[in-house]
């Protein structure tokens, strides 16, 4: 897979554990949404370590991609990428995956996520609005506490816009400031509200795989079956 240099542009705080960097390339980075990259990154210890981040920004930008990166206190990789200043360059390759849709088949969508799990999501949201895609879209999206509501913002704009989409916010953690229009639970058990049949659906799942094996089961019960169901799960 090609090799990429690329320069760190843009590094917006999320919330107290979630950086969006903005890494800008000199030759045109290609992919589809849903892929994602393998950072090359020298750890504190100065040994050489890859992960693996998705893509959060929509493909029709080819100068530059967007990582969504929870940082994790003693993480060798997220940890220094949680310190990464503007200007620094990164190596990295890809694209790599197939977590990605196939518009031809104009199925309706119902894209599932939890926590950071919104990266490689967010693109397909992002792709499937910007490319007019005929078919409902639906996002499913669960997270702890208020401030976790990654990109909350943009998806009630895109709801605004695009009348194919459709945006379910699911908060596990209510306090007294929470939204109080947003559904409150984990998504496997809210999911039935809105979902009570599988015909002509395909579905999207990241997250933990705790999660995603509870949405999978919820799916099941529902009337999925597998060949509907497609999961990114990360540990
Ligand atoms: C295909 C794919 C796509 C991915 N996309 C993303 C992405 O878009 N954004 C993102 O943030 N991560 C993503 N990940 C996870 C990422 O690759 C790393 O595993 C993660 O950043 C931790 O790496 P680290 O080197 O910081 O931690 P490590 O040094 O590998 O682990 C240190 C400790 O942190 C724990 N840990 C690891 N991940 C988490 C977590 N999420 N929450 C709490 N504790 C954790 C480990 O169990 C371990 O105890 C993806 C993984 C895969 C396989």
């Amino acid at each position: 897979m090609e090799k990429y240099t690329a320069t760190v542009r843009g590094v917006t705080p999320l919330n107290d554990q979630v950086k969006l960097f903005r890494l800008e390339f000199e030759k045109p980075f290609e992919f589809q949404a849903g892929q994602f990259v393998i950072l090359n990154i020298t750890d504190a210890d100065g040994n050489p370590q890859r992960r693996s981040y998705s893509i959060a920004s929509s493909p029709k930008n080819k100068d530059y991609i967007e990582l969504c990166i929870k940082i994790v206190s003693n993480g060798r990789v997220s940890s220094i990428m949680g310190q990464l200043q503007e200007g620094a360059n990164i190596e990295l390759d890809g694209p790599y995956g197939k977590f990605t849709v196939d518009k031809e088949q104009k199925k309706e969508l119902l894209l599932i996520a939890a926590g950071v799990g919104i990266a490689p999501i967010r693109s397909l949201v992002l792709d499937l609005c910007e490319t007019g895609y005929s078919q409902a879209v639906s996002l499913f999206f669960g997270f702890r506490y208020m401030n976790d509501c990654l990109f909350k913002d943009e998806c009630l704009k895109l709801k605004q816009e695009f009348p194919n989409f459709n945006f379910y916010p699911i908060i596990s953690r209510p306090e007294e400031d929470s939204e109080n229009w947003m559904d409150v639970g984990h998504v496997n058990a809210v999911l039935p509200k809105y979902v009570n049949n599988a015909e002509g659906k395909e579905v999207y799942i990241c997250g933990s795989l705790p999660m995603v094996k509870d949405v999978v089961s919820a799916l099941e019960e529902i009337g999925f079956n597998r060949e509907q169901i497609r999961t990114d799960a990360w540990g």
